[in-house]
């Protein structure tokens, strides 16, 4: 274990910092002293990251950084870390880079031959993983399924193939479609729903799709969602 006491930011660093996917306690020591030493804060919402900022009595100028203008900002960033600044980027919730505006940023970071530094911490895959009850030693995160319907099911049959869990991010809105999507294609295996992590009503249903349809049934599916379905 490293000491406690780290050195001050290093100048002309990108600071990848996770924020809580719910529950505000789950931010780390190390991320709020990068919040409060950074120069600028880059966030993919500066209204909601404001909050967080806010809760925790930190004051930044905020950048915004979402997927439209990821290209652009990343320009300004790279002007920022030139002038030997320090720069955090945060987005609404857990790690940059997942399923979130950071892949683009750091990429152009990289190659201006510049640091990005990870300030690791929550992230919903593997929060949903690590209490799965499923194989956590391989797993192939997919992030979000395309949208239309023949593409799904496309990307769905692809990954039959794959070994190890599939974890997969979906909207509330969807989450019931999906279930009826894998009872086509993985109707024998043990799928885990890992809703609203790390919050008041954190809760993992388990069952083969067309258990969990049943399920579904008795109430609504609300809140945010990982889905992991068992190795075939
Ligand atoms: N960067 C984030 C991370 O590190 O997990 C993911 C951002 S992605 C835009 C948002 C998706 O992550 C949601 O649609 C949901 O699938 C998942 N997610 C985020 N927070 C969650 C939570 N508290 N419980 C369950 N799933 C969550």
């Amino acid at each position: 274990m490293e000491p406690t006491a780290l050195p001050s930011l290093r100048p002309g660093t990108l600071y990848l910092v996770a924020t809580p996917i719910g529950n505000l306690e789950d931010i780390t020591c190390r991320a709020l002293r990068v919040l409060r030493e950074c120069d600028v804060v880059v966030a993919e919402d500066t209204r909601h990251s404001g909050q967080l900022l806010h809760h925790f009595q930190i004051r930044k100028p905020l950048l915004s950084c979402f997927q439209f203008n990821e290209a652009r900002r990343s320009g300004q960033i790279l002007g920022r870390l030139r002038e030997g600044g320090t720069v955090a980027l945060i987005t609404d919730a857990g790690s940059p880079g997942i399923s979130d505006p950071g892949e683009r940023v750091v990429r152009a970071v990289l190659d201006a031959g510049f640091r990005a530094e990870p300030v690791p911490g929550p992230c919903a895959l593997v929060a949903a993983l690590t209490a799965s009850g499923l194989p956590t030693d391989e797993f192939h995160f997919v992030g979000f399924l395309p949208h239309k319907s023949g593409q799904r099911r496309k990307e769905l049959e692809r990954l039959s193939g794959v070994p190890g869990t599939l974890v997969l991010y979906e909207s509330p809105y969807r989450v019931a479609r999906l279930l009826g999507e894998l009872a086509q294609v993985f109707p024998a295996r043990q799928v885990v729903l890992a809703r609203e992590l790390t919050k008041k009503f954190e809760e993992f249903l388990r069952g083969t799709p067309g258990e969990l349809i049943e399920q579904a049934k008795a109430r609504s599916l609300r809140g945010e969602f990982v889905v992991l379905i068992a190795p075939g």
